[in-house]
């Protein structure tokens, strides 16, 4: 089995969605293919849930209507035969009728959950009807019936695991499924979702859940990229990764990829390809549990990052130091990316700085703090990089002319990251293209 995921603008034209049916049918063999909502849907539906929130029914409205004749347009185009288009209006009337009634109720948290699920919902039945009209038999899974979430939002991967056996056993005999990705149950057993770009994260659960043979997240680019495409002109696609390369990049900032899917893939050594979906020939990237050459595969950069300096001479030759620094990260749940320590001061790293002022009103305690914003991480990829002798001396020969605020080296051996003013990353990722990669 193969899982196939198509995002949000793989599937926001109806000519897109055409191609995707292409795409799928010209592959054999048995397939579960996930999709996104169209694309803008999601955010329309944020959207509306915060008009609603904030008791701004007449702006939701607004913008209920404008989503629904977009998608009167959208499935008026998408099929042809009358019958068909009689389905596809009837799935959003259906759905449109339970957004309206929104407009008539209390709203809570819940509701703007059940709101964002008919993203997907519309997508996957739309496709589903189109299939059908060019004349390919296709079940619809509903995610709701097997993607579930625990009490700490991770997957319940036995209920994964045992409600996709038994939806497909029901099914037995059939190749091509479809079903809705982001969207699952929580443990209370209400409709969930798996955060924004959750989609990706769907498609790697369903492949770890059933031991697929491969699960492709087809987009709008050829791969994760040796370089952030968006800053840097000249970029290639990194033809293979390892799991490890590939979490690393997706957490720092590579966008193709919800970083948490890589996880599911990775303990159930099932292959990610990211593919094309504009250019289904490309061969965009493949990431195993292979691990190659030694070298920088790929460079990503992460933006927001608030670096933190703790000084004290208390430090010198004192042990329980770092512990209690770490301490007071914990009591408010920040976690921490780069670590450089001195003998008497230590940095340190933050993306999320809500509590920013409360760790530096513990901090105090413990010595001088410096905090300064507007940090960037740029992270280096590959596997053995730390063992390969002159990688070290290119990185630095390529970024001389920028001021280097932390560097971290060793911590892992396929990871070498530096931290620089967010000013300067558009300089040094432009240098690292040339230095590293020749581009
Ligand atoms: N539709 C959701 C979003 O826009 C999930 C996804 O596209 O992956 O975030
Ligand atoms: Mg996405």
């Amino acid at each position: 089995m193969k899982i196939l995921k198509f995002g949000g603008t793989s599937v926001g034209q109806p000519s897109r969605m055409h191609q995707v049916a292409n795409i799928i049918t010209s592959q054999k063999g048995p397939k579960i293919i996930v999709l996104s909502a169209l694309s803008g849907t999601t955010n329309s539906l944020v959207k509306i849930g915060e008009d609603l929130s904030a008791g701004k029914p007449d702006d939701a409205s607004r913008e209920i209507e404008t989503l629904y004749h977009h998608y009167v347009k959208f499935q008026n185009e998408l099929v042809q035969k009358e019958n068909s288009k009689a389905k596809a209006q009837y799935v959003i009337n259906e759905n449109f009728s339970f957004i309206r009634s929104q407009l008539k109720i209390e709203f809570s948290e819940n509701n703007t959950k059940e709101l964002l699920a008919r993203g997907e919902l519309i997508s996957t039945k739309l496709f589903s009807i189109y299939l059908e009209e060019t004349g390919y038999k296709n079940i619809l899974l509903p995610a709701l019936e097997f993607m579930a979430i625990d009490d700490n939002d991770e997957p319940d991967m036995e209920f994964i695991q045992a409600g996709l056996k038994n939806l497909l056993k029901i099914h037995e005999g059939n190749e091509l499924f479809i079903t809705q990705g982001y969207i699952c149950l929580n443990s209370e057993q209400k409709i969930d979702n798996l955060k924004r770009g959750g989609s990706d994260y769907t498609a790697s659960l369903i492949g770890a859940a059933i031991n697929a043979d491969l699960v492709q997240i087809w987009t709008d680019i050829d791969g994760m990229h040796n370089n952030d495409p968006r800053v840097v002109e000249k970029t290639k696609p990194v033809a293979e990764l390892s799991f490890d390369e590939a979490s690393e990049l997706a957490y720092f900032g590579a966008k193709i990829l919800h970083p948490s899917s890589i996880l599911p893939a990775k303990q159930y050594n099932v292959p990610v390809q990211l593919k094309n979906t504009m250019d289904p020939e490309a061969y965009g990237t493949m990431i195993s549990s292979k691990e190659k050459s030694k070298e920088i595969k790929a460079i990503a950069a992460k933006n927001g990052i608030t670096a933190i300096k703790i000084k004290s001479t208390r430090m010198l030759l004192a042990y329980g130091f770092l512990s209690n620094v770490f301490k007071i990260f914990e009591k408010y749940k920040t976690p921490i990316d780069m670590i450089t320590t001195s003998e008497v001061a230590v940095s340190l790293t933050i993306d999320d700085d809500s509590k920013l002022s409360e760790i530096v009103g513990d901090l105090k305690a413990l010595g001088a703090v410096t905090v300064d914003k507007d940090q960037s991480i740029i992270c280096m990829v590959g596997n053995d990089v730390v063992e390969e002798k002159g990688i070290i001396e290119k990185i630095f020969d390529a970024l001389r002319e920028i001021p280097i605020r932390m560097i971290s080296y060793g911590g892992s051996k396929y990871n070498v990251s530096v931290l620089i003013e967010s000013q300067n990353k558009k300089d040094a990722l432009i240098a690292l293209n040339k230095g590293l990669f020749d581009l």
